[in-house]
């Protein structure tokens, strides 16, 4: 369905169909299977037929897998239970027992827990670097592999990734990326040299806060490792769930548009707030990823950090909680505005803030009525100051 020169909006609507093999619908239906049935021994010999059993997958994953592929620019992609899953199964790809692998101190924090407590009882030694650090110094002759996450968790540094590449592939070191913040639409990971590149689907490509999900994507080199690892490890995700995630991808490109241009809207209207010290947005001139982003991204979403002023927690409190439209919950990349505080637990590095931290994510609602909640909101954290 998809040509070698299509753009990424196209691919994200023509990837992964089956129509044929679907008497012509446009979407793949919900297969539900355990068993597949062959039609007779010499096939089951042969394991001669696209599909064996429901574990190893059937067409609801493996189109939602060939259009994540797509989009990726890789050679493979497994779906997953859920984001987190992704990493810990990405890492365990490339790791065993003995092995040194780095990660970046700004991760996703069950992921840092991830390495942590399962991965170091399998005797996988867990360093965490400085997301602008050189790596090239901390590389071991046991090094296995580098973990970024670009733009960080909760506060959005920008990573280099093509220098970490470089560095990691001159020793044989592999490199992952959690690319969960840019989608495969607003960073190509692959061609920027990662060798695994994770989706917590959850976020924007589901993008409806209905479905947990997370994907791998494997370059040619890794490919093999990654189906090994996902298969023995019995992986699998529903006919429903990829269902709904392939569904939500066909529109992610005109919905990451759009939270763009509303979180931009968004921001100016609080940079000129008093009461706010600086955002966290990598789109933004000011912020000290912006060079990196600007060579390597082709956009941006709709979530961004807001460090304010020191306030009394009562007055913050009175803010949050009287929004009508930014929810107080985890995730972020459905089409709803979210609020959430950010407490940031790094060991490697320090993130000074001057007062809270609150993250936000504007969701597709009129900006107008996103505006004038946040102006009800700062009104409140005045009056409770
Ligand atoms: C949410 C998130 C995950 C985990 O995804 P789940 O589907 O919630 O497990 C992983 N990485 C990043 C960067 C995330 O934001």
């Amino acid at each position: 369905m998809t040509g070698q020169k299509d753009k990424p909006d196209t691919i994200a609507v023509a990837a992964g169909r089956m129509s044929e093999a679907h008497f012509g619908a446009v979407n793949t239906p919900v297969y539900r299977a355990s068993t597949i049935l062959y039609p007779d021994l010499a096939t089951l010999k042969a394991n001669a037929q696209p599909y064996t059993y429901g574990r190893r997958g059937t067409p609801s994953s493996r189109s939602f897998e060939e259009a994540i592929c797509a989009l990726e620019g890789g050679a493979r992609t497994m779906v997953v239970p859920s984001g987190l899953n992704a990493c810990a199964v990405a890492i365990m790809a490339v790791c065993g027992a003995g092995d040194h692998l780095l990660v970046t101190d700004t991760v996703y924090e069950p992921t840092r827990k991830f390495c942590d407590s399962v991965l170091a009882r399998f005797g996988v030694e867990t360093e965490y670097y400085a997301p602008d650090q050189d790596i090239a110094p901390l590389l071991r002759p046991n090094t296995k592999a580098v973990f970024c996450e670009s733009p960080g968790s909760l506060t959005f540094e920008v990573q280099d990734i093509p220098a970490i590449a470089a560095a990691a592939h001159a020793k044989g070191v592999s490199v992952l990326l959690d690319n969960t913040w840019a989608t495969p639409l607003l960073f190509a990971a692959i061609a920027h040299g990662v060798d695994l590149s994770i989706q917590a689907v959850t976020k924007y490509i589901g993008g409806h806060a209905d479905v947990m999900l997370g994907t791998i994507t494997a370059n040619d080199s890794h490919a093999a490792r990654l189906v090994h690892c996902h298969g023995h490890m019995g992986l699998f995700a529903g006919g429903d769930d990829t269902w709904l995630a392939l569904r939500g991808l066909r529109t992610l490109p005109t919905r990451l548009k759009r939270h763009q241009q509303t979180a931009l809207a968004l921001i100016a209207w609080l940079q000129a707030r008093p009461e706010v010290s600086r955002i966290l947005y990598p789109a933004l001139p000011s912020d000290p990823g912006h060079a990196l982003w600007k060579r390597d991204f082709t956009g941006a979403n709709g979530l961004f950090g807001v460090v304010f002023k020191p306030v009394p927690e009562r007055a913050l409190a009175a803010m949050v909680d009287g929004f009508s439209h930014f929810g107080i919950g985890y995730s972020w990349g459905g089409f709803e505005s979210l609020v959430l505080p950010a407490h940031i637990k790094r060991t490697k590095t320090a993130f000074a803030a001057e007062g809270p931290l609150l993250r936000f994510h504007a969701g597709l609602e009129d900006v107008a009525d996103l505006i004038a909640d946040l102006e009800r909101g700062f009104q409140r954290l005045k009056d409770h100051s």
